[in-house]
């Protein structure tokens, strides 16, 4: 008996162990991963999933999507930015099961994240903010939201099947009509772009501040697994202390243009000087950093509604 429970506590701190050592990156390579093993679908616990394929660009990471699949049908939250892309993830919900896809939610509304939206079956309910429907209704060559879509301004439960499901809006942060996907019974929440998972905080149509009361939501929900919109599908633990390393590194992001504001530096300069320190190594820096620079100025500025 004594031997027995040794085995088994040695199981459990060997899992624990692996799920810890992971690589904490955006980058496929980095990870350990090849090229090749991508798009994948990742089993987070019995019928939830994410699916994982590259975004459009040199820089390898994931536009990562979750979907719940329930005797019901099938909800999925976030699209790829391709018809072929969503193509492919509408197949992979196919190989796992026959259910029907019901519901997609719209939790970003840029076109990494919609712009395959047409290979979705016809008839699917669309679930949206209002704030990313008009932004949707208004672009010139993006996918058009149905004017049947659910608008959720603030948070809408419903039920497929014995699963609970909430959308919910918490606050202005990457794209201003942000929805999140929470699964209560299983504490699961599907952050999509308010959680970048080790790439560098994207902030081209950002509220920063906002975006920390976001974070500061998101946490307080304490789910045991938080899932990103770009980047890596975590195990619990690691996705925590991830979301908290990304509320780090977009206070560092505001903090650091803020110094620059406060010092009278003019924004292109500051472009030029500010320090990121260990987020310069993040995916997406280079680009995204003097984007987030100026968004910060422009919130400091009074400039965004
Ligand atoms: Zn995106």
């Amino acid at each position: 008996m004594f031997r027995t429970a040794v085995v088994a506590l040695a199981v459990a701190v060997c899992a624990d162990a692996s799920a810890q050592s992971v690589v904490r990156t955006a980058d496929p390579i980095k990870r350990g991963l090849k090229l090749t093993d991508f798009p994948r679908t990742i089993k987070v616990t019995n019928n939830v999933y994410t699916y994982e394929d590259f975004h459009a660009g040199d820089e390898k990471f994931t536009t990562t999507n979750m979907f719940v699949v329930t005797d019901e049908g099938v909800l999925v939250a976030d699209g790829q930015g391709s018809v072929p892309e969503t193509k492919g993830l509408v197949d992979a919900i196919a190989k796992v099961t026959s259910q029907p896809i019901k519901y997609v939610v719209i939790c970003s509304d840029h076109g990494d994240h919609t712009a395959g939206n047409s290979a979705f079956p016809a008839g699917v309910t669309y679930i949206i903010h209002p704030t990313s429907k008009a932004i949707l209704d208004l672009a010139a060559n993006s996918w058009k939201p149905p004017a049947n879509a659910v608008l959720v301004p603030d948070r809408h439960s419903l039920k497929l099947g014995a699963e609970e499901i909430d959308i919910i809006f918490l606050g202005r942060a990457h794209t201003g009509g942000d929805l999140s996907v929470s699964l209560p019974r299983r504490k699961i929440l599907f952050l999509s772009e308010t959680f970048l998972n080790r790439v560098f905080p994207a902030m081209r149509s950002a509220y920063p501040t906002e975006w920390l009361k976001a974070l500061d939501r998101a946490e307080a929900m304490k789910a045991d697994v938080y899932i990103a919109g770009h980047g890596f599908t975590e195990s619990g633990p690691v996705s925590r202390e991830e979301l908290r390393e990304y509320h780090k590194a977009v206070e560092a992001v505001i903090a650091e243009a803020t110094r620059l504001h406060t010092a009278g530096v003019p924004v292109e300069e500051a472009v030029k000087q500010a320090q990121f320190g260990r987020y310069s190594e993040w995916t997406l820096s280079r680009s995204q950093a003097p984007i987030a620079v100026r968004r910060v100025y422009a919130e400091l500025d009074k400039k965004l509604q």
